[in-house]
């Protein structure tokens, strides 16, 4: 082993090395033993200053002995480059590696952060719980700061949704991410993996996960000192995940961002940032993304051949871009198999009919969950050879329900290599464009003892039933969902690279696994499982903080629409993102269906680019259904824009002023009253920007759609 000189070493830690992108840049020093960020700065504005090291783990386990570990920085395996720094210390005994990754990945926006232990001993070693990032920003008394976080839409959006709290003396918080939150009603509401503290002049700096396991962020401030925490959750205590010679830990990425102009600054930099670096190359290269859907779920379980043929055609006479498939058409659950009596020529007819009328074929499947069909291929939870890739024993008289079983632990090889084998044969044999994933697709503990995760604590386990599934809750909860959502990112890599240009949907019972690993993995997300006019609404403005629109999907269903204005206005509050009918639209009046179709091509020719590129502003307050709401799109490039404005249920107000972003305060801009609520105008940014768009409407539940277009 080589020992450094402690002036060489020294001389390294006091050169700082830096990190740029047009938003942030870092300054990071590796110290002997630990490194460090040193500040985070936004152009022209004054710096932010990490008054701590990381906080590396500092014992192991050998042989359930702990162990002390002595890191030390490796100059030799280091590296700095314009776009990472990696810093690499050493443990000789035990044996390990740790490496401190930052990395730019674009030439604005946030910065990556990733910490890796490998386990170079020849023995297994057990480590307890690395944070992905902590820090101490050195902070004034009197500064007033502000925290923002939005909730996942799971369920159903919370009346708060996006919390803007001040962040003032004691303030103490933390914020969790799983993939099953919001299971009860008295459950705390999950936060998309994310956070943002601003500053009164409406910059600081915001970071996330890029992970769906169970992580947490922590926040608190004492003094002058501003502490957090970013990384996966060390509750319940206490957390241990195994290495076994030559296996690597690798800490859910983070990234760390400073911004200007508040949330939305920050928003429009992060979500195109998201779009470049997490998103998949192959989706946002079809002009058509995101796209207009018709999804069976408006029938319920009731889809079969005549449904789905009848559907398909009116798909296609409405410009509609997939028809979806949802929950009804297998045979049980775990048994992905066309259920012969409702589809007695398979699967692969219908989705060749949706080709045939120029519409794409997509797929629900719950592919973790296990049921009790005894036919070929099914995954049977009775059945001896899957048995141990349950949970935890399943009672004799336990049944799944109609399409809900029990999940399965993917972090086991097996369960994998079965997982992967079969979304192979469903995508394959079923001639898939997309497919949607449902159900707790990562299992909530578990109970086994020879699954690669560690045990659970014998002495303080919960074992319970929800939803049709049997849960654990234990220590090794943490690490259960580590070597699950990992599988779960293997199993996907693989299918995008065999099918490309293959969509997913994550949807894991609506809005519950919206995060940044989930984004770097599939295409779009069902951001609620509540799908009325208010709540697709709120979904899309909270989620649209941080993810980018295209991603965003919002269901629409049946609703009452006693008069075509109330129509409109329910379509429209799921056509600021990715929109998908889930109604029987074969039932709609002729108007109806002739306004349906004029809204979708609406989407398509006008409102579709914007969403896909254009920057987005939340120019109301979050909407409650009763006053005024709105989103504005502008796309600074093309100088085109559009607001859409919602009148809720108020009788009072019938006029509303509406303050535009983004634009030239002298600049003149033509708007464009899509229903002819007013007349067309010209009006200077200046005005549209201070006093803002009037928009008149007189009824309960309408909407407008103003287009604005730079004129000169
Ligand atoms: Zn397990």
């Amino acid at each position: 082993m080589i020992f450094l000189s402690l002036s060489s070493l020294s001389l390294l830690a006091q050169t700082a090395v830096r990190l740029r992108t047009s938003d942030t840049e870092l300054a990071f020093e590796a110290g002997p033993t630990t490194p460090r960020l040193i500040s985070l700065s936004i152009p022209g504005q004054p710096q932010w200053q990490n008054g701590a090291s990381e906080i590396l783990i500092a014992t192991a386990q050998i042989a359930n002995e702990e162990v002390p570990i002595h890191w030390i920085f490796n100059p030799a395996a280091s590296q700095t480059t314009d776009q990472l720094v990696s810093f690499v210390y050493d443990s000789t005994s035990p044996h390990l590696r740790l490496t401190w990754e930052w990395r730019a990945r674009q030439s604005y926006g946030p910065i990556e952060h990733q910490i890796l232990i490998e386990n170079l001993d020849p023995r297994e070693i057990w480590i307890p719980l690395q944070d992905s990032l902590a820090f101490n920003w050195k902070i004034t008394p009197q500064t007033r700061l502000k925290h923002v976080f939005v909730e996942k839409g799971a369920n159903t959006p919370s009346p708060v949704g996006t919390h803007e709290v001040l962040l003032a003396e004691g303030y103490h918080w933390t914020g969790t991410s799983s993939t099953y939150g919001d299971l009860n009603d008295s459950d705390p509401r999950e936060i998309i993996p994310w956070s943002l503290v601003q500053n009164l002049a409406l910059t600081g700096w915001y970071a996330g996960i890029e992970f769906s396991g169970r992580t947490r962020i922590a926040l608190a401030r004492e003094k002058d000192s501003l502490q957090g925490a970013l990384g996966l959750n060390p509750d319940p205590a206490t957390f241990r995940t195994r290495l076994a010679p030559g296996d690597t830990f690798e800490s859910p990425v983070v990234f760390l961002g400073g911004f200007l102009g508040g949330p939305d600054g920050a928003g429009n930099v992060l979500r195109r940032w998201v779009r470049a670096v997490l998103g998949n190359p192959e989706t946002w290269k079809d002009p058509n993304y995101p796209l207009v859907v018709n999804n069976s779920w408006g029938g319920g379980m009731d889809i079969n051949e005549a449904t789905a043929t009848r559907m398909i055609r009116d798909s296609a006479e409405m410009g509609v871009d997939m028809f979806h498939v949802d929950a009804g058409w297998f045979r049980s659950v775990g048994d992905w198999h066309p259920n012969p009596q409702k589809f007695p020529h398979g699967l692969a007819v219908i989705a060749d009919d949706a080709h045939k009328h120029g519409l794409k074929f997509g797929l629900w499947v719950d592919w973790t969950q296990a049921g009790l069909s005894t036919e070929p291929g099914a995954l049977n939870a009775r059945d001896p050879k899957v048995h141990d890739w349950m949970v935890t024993d399943i009672p004799a008289d336990w049944k799944p329900e109609p399409f809900k079983g029990q999940t399965i632990d993917l972090g086991v090889p097996e369960a994998k290599q079965w997982a992967q084998n079969e979304v192979e044969r469903i995508v394959t044999d079923y001639h898939l464009d997309m497919l949607e994933h449902d159900g707790y697709l990562v299992a909530h503990g578990c109970d086994r003892t020879d699954h690669p995760h560690a045990a659970p604590d014998p002495l303080n386990k919960c074992i319970y039933k929800s939803w049709g599934s049997y849960w654990v809750d234990s220590s090794n909860s943490t690490d259960v969902s580590y070597h699950a959502v990992r599988a779960y990112y293997d199993i996907y890599s693989k299918l995008r690279r065999d099918h490309p240009g293959l969509l997913f949907e994550m949807c894991n019972d609506g809005g519950r696994m919206v995060d940044f690993g989930s984004a770097a993995h599939g295409d779009y997300f069902s951001i609620t499982d509540t799908y009325d006019p208010l709540s697709n609404r709120r979904a899309f403005y909270d989620t649209s903080h941080v993810l980018p629109s295209a991603m965003l999907e919002s269901y629409v269903e049946k609703w009452p629409t006693p008069r075509i204005e109330n129509f409109r206005y329910m379509l429209r509050s799921g056509m600021m993102g990715w929109l998908t009918i889930m109604i029987d639209t074969t039932a709609w009046s002729p108007e109806q269906h002739a306004e349906a179709k004029k809204e979708i091509d609406l989407y398509k020719k006008e409102l579709r680019p914007l969403i896909r590129d254009a920057s987005l502003y939340h120019v109301s307050p979050r909407p409650d259904g009763v006053h005024w709401d709105g989103e504005q799109y502008w796309d600074a490039d093309r100088r085109r824009g559009v607001l859409y404005a919602f009148h809720g249920t108020i009788e009072g107000e019938r006029s509303h002023l509406f303050p535009l972003q983004g634009l030239q305060p002298s600049a003149r801009y033509h708007l464009r009253f899509h229903d002819h609520s007013s007349p067309d105008r010209i009006v200077k940014g200046r005005e549209l920007m201070t006093q803002g768009v009037k928009v008149d409407l007189h009824l309960p539940n309408s909407s407008e759609l103003i287009f604005i277009e730079g004129v000169e």
